[in-house]
């Protein structure tokens, strides 16, 4: 597997992988992509809901894509286009049924890009990722915020315009903070969220708000979901997180102050302190669950870690 340039100083994390060029210089060429939608060589993948068809055989995972002309009818859209010039859109609809795509010694299955992003090759991952993060946002933005006048894809499915008043909308992003934070013995915050199963802990997170940075809002949700302050905020890598739009942004930080934990007990039911020993004693003894992978939480706490961590990691 390689990143490319697409994970910041997080190489190889499972979603910013992607090896398709988008090919966004084509997305206004109508003609070119009415030949490209025609050409047999065409490869369609469909999504519905964030799920895809993945075919497992011979030990690995695969995307299933169907040839242009057995594409359900959806909302289309441009992935991108490969070395060999093999032209790739997604569509958001139905989801072909196993048999039609079946082929022997293999076996299809619908499946979610947390389950199977980390398995797919660096193509496939890239083209799921881009296909469900459009195709969740067109089934969100069928309507003008303005008016309420249906909207109509364009730009190759990278864009939405009202029939209406002609506003153009683009597809969105919430961009979100994620964050590990030490003390000065280099000890780890982790922390566990009201909504998660009991033992699970991880580093804190929260969305950027409006007319804030995200070294703001890092020092921000810190501050607010554990009374620790903290400075030397800096970015660690990122990783798209279409579920439903979601880009998340890495940080380490560093704690300033005060190393007492106060929880808002609200989004936070407890925080502590985990040394490396403390961490891996309490990942052995089932005390503790961190977050699997792909998440991004996974990684930054593996980079601080320094090495695999069993157990339930
Ligand atoms: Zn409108």
């Amino acid at each position: 597997m390689s990143a490319g340039p697409g994970a910041g100083g997080l190489p190889d994390l499972a979603l910013s992988r992607g090896e398709v060029d988008r090919a966004a210089a084509r997305r206004s060429d109508t003609e070119w992509l009415a030949q490209a939608w025609a050409d047999p060589r065409t490869r369609v993948l469909v999504v519905d809901a964030g799920r895809a068809l993945v075919r497992s055989g011979g030990g690995h995972d695969e995307l299933v894509f169907v040839p242009a002309a057995q594409a359900p009818d959806g909302v289309r859209f441009l992935l991108g286009i490969d070395a060999e010039d093999v032209v790739y859109f997604g569509v958001a609809g139905p989801l072909p049924h196993p048999d039609s795509v079946q082929v022997p010694g293999s076996e299809v299955r619908s499946a979610t890009l947390r389950e199977v992003g980390p398995q797919l090759s660096d193509r496939d991952v890239g083209l799921m990722t881009h296909a469900v993060a459009l195709g969740n946002w067109h089934a969100v933005h069928t309507h003008c915020p303005r008016d309420g006048a249906v909207t109509e894809p364009e730009l190759a499915g990278h864009a939405r315009r009202c029939v209406a008043d002609g506003s153009e909308h683009f597809p969105r992003l919430d961009p979100a903070v994620i964050m590990l934070v030490t003390d000065p013995e280099d000890r780890c915050l982790l922390a566990r969220n009201a909504m998660w199963p009991e033992k699970r802990v991880s580093i804190l997170a929260g969305f950027v708000e409006p007319g804030e940075s995200a070294e703001q809002a890092v020092a921000r949700e810190v501050h607010e979901e554990t009374g620790i302050t903290v400075g030397d905020v800096h970015y660690v890598g990122s990783q798209p997180w279409p579920m439903p739009h979601s880009l998340m942004l890495g940080f380490r930080a560093s704690a300033t102050g005060s190393l007492e934990i106060r929880v808002d007990a609200e989004e936070i039911v407890e925080a502590h302190w985990f040394s490396r020993d403390e961490l891996r004693a309490a990942v052995a003894s089932g005390e503790i669950r961190l977050p699997p992978p792909p998440s991004i939480a996974h990684r930054i706490i593996g980079s601080w870690y320094g090495s695999p961590i069993g157990g339930n990691w």
